[in-house]
């Protein structure tokens, strides 16, 4: 490359931000000349990802933490030289429990992603029933499904664990980090690992049982394959606002531009690409990575590439709210020995889970003082997402009044909304993303990235955006 290329980001979500690192390690690496350009329509950087502090709280309005089993975000947050900011789950307390006929029921040890792995605590455990743990057990003798191909999630857990399972595990558990409806929910496109352990294994205990061993093994042979000891779940000691800090003061923020709302995507005559927005003279720039929402990158192409545009905007979004509250210790009659509970939909409650957040991370409130964040909304019940601050605050002290029998106000609390925050990877989804590869293939020096597409968790997007920026980098230099 010659002449300074420009490539223009829209979005500074952590797939953005992630996209343009990626391209500034190239440039630098290379000692290349390159604009790169994030065009962020919010006055923050982040997306979804917002850290607040207020006094000695500290609060996540979207995501608290990734999974270090997908390597992608540990890697980034090593590179970024902030490994001793890891913050592992507490110790003071582990497990969940799962709100089931009006009580709290510890989820038994050993149920890994809704399969159980060690018989006697779920056996002891009162939350399933004698039939229905039974009808587990069953899928040890359930012969593989012959026909190969997508399923939802729904129609996998029924057939493999029975009705049960469904209701109270894979619903609350796996449906919920979706905030999804496992009815319609694609499994090849979300935990296309489930349907390779019953095709390898012939049954989901065994499989699950076999990848554990081979785990132990691992740990075996290379005892701290990641550094120092990390528990499963992980977050950053200041919250994860400090990973986009620290990307922005990389990729630098002159070239973070905020406030930037872009309102269409047109290729320019002379070759690359016309970037418009509100209310300022349109720029030009030779390759752009969509990081936004698919509906919004549906919309910055409706006019140019009206099918392209309707694929992306076939793909769902629910709706969900966050609402952290903090009590005084004394306040909360619970012991707090987890790090908090899932409601699933056959409870017929108004909120999905509750993180009990100072209890699972430390240093997340003041002493004495114990923070709780509520999720409100999801597919079932995305319509309270739109209620006022009031009426929400309302709604989940009564929730918590009922499941955890606290009665006095919080002394503070903070409300997050995410509309149509949460992409929905449906049935069919995998060949929409086929025909979508299929139209951007053909247009030069387009790309889409985020959580809409190949994986809606930190380090998915992580990957997705740093690949995607290796495509964009190729494109260009060749
Ligand atoms: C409540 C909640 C909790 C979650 N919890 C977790 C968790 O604990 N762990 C985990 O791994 N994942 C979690 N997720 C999922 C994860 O946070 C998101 O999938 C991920 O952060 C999305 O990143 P992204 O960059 O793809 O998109 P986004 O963060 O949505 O960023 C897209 C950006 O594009 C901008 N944009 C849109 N239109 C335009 C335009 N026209 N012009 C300019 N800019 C525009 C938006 O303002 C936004 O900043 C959670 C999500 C939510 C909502």
């Amino acid at each position: 490359m010659s002449t300074p290329k420009k490539i223009a980001i829209i979005g500074s979500g952590i797939t953005g931000l992630a996209a343009a690192y990626e391209l500034t390690l190239k440039a630098r690496q290379t000692d290349t000349p390159v604009e790169i350009k994030i065009y962020e329509k919010a006055s923050y950087p982040g997306g979804k990802i917002i850290t607040k502090k207020d006094d000695s709280y500290l609060i996540e309005g979207g995501p608290d933490c990734f999974i270090i089993e997908k390597p992608w975000a540990l890697q980034l947050v090593k590179e970024l030289g902030l490994e001793d900011e890891l913050l592992n789950t507490s110790s003071q307390a582990s497990g969940t429990f799962v709100y089931d006929n009006h009580a709290l029921h510890r989820l038994p040890e050993g149920v890994m992603m809704m399969v159980p792995t060690k018989p006697l605590p779920f056996l002891a455990s009162k939350l399933i029933s004698w039939p229905g743990k039974i009808r587990m057990a069953c899928d040890i003798l359930v012969p593989k499904r012959k026909e190969s191909g997508d399923e939802t999630l729904a129609s996998f857990v029924r057939r493999r664990l029975g009705r049960e399972a469904l209701d109270k595990l894979a619903e609350p558990l796996i449906g919920g980090i979706h905030a999804g409806n496992p009815d319609n929910m694609s499994l090849l496109s979300t935990f296309p690992r489930f349907l390779e352990m019953e095709q390898d294994g012939g049954s989901l205990i065994i499989g699950m049982l076999k990848r554990q061993k081979k785990m132990v093994e691992m740990m075996k042979k290379n005892p701290a394959p990641m550094g120092p000891k990390k528990t499963f779940f992980i977050s950053m000691n200041d919250g994860l606002g400090q990973i986009v800090e620290k990307l922005g003061e990389v990729i630098g923020s002159e070239n973070i531009l905020l406030e930037r709302d872009i309102s269409q995507i047109k290729p320019a005559p002379e070759g690359g690409w016309v970037i418009e927005e509100k209310n300022r003279e349109a720029t030009t720039a030779d390759a752009v990575i969509i990081a936004t929402e698919a509906y919004a990158a549906a919309g910055l192409l409706r006019n140019q590439l009206p099918r392209l545009s309707d694929l992306l905007d076939e793909i769902p979004y629910v709706s969900s709210a966050t609402v952290s509250l903090a009590f005084p210790r004394k306040d909360i009659p619970h012991p707090l020995d987890a790090y908090g509970f899932i409601v699933p939909k056959i409870a017929n409650r108004r909120i999905m889970a509750v993180t009990w957040s100072s209890i699972k991370w430390n240093h997340r409130a003041p002493e004495g003082m114990v923070l709780l964040r509520a999720f409100v909304g999801g597919a079932h019940r995305q319509e309270l997402v739109a209620n006022g601050d009031q009426e929400m605050l309302a709604m989940v002290r009564e929730e918590l009044k009922t499941i955890m029998n606290i009665s006095n106000p919080p002394q503070k609390s903070w409300i997050y909304r995410w509309p149509k925050g949460m992409p929905q990877y449906i049935m069919g989804h995998l060949e929409r993303l086929a025909a979508i590869d299929k139209i951007t293939n053909d247009h030069q020096g387009l790309f889409l990235a985020g959580a809409a597409y190949r994986g809606i968790g930190i380090p998915d997007c992580i990957n997705n955006g740093r690949q995607t920026a290796d495509r964009a980098w190729e494109n260009l230099s060749s």
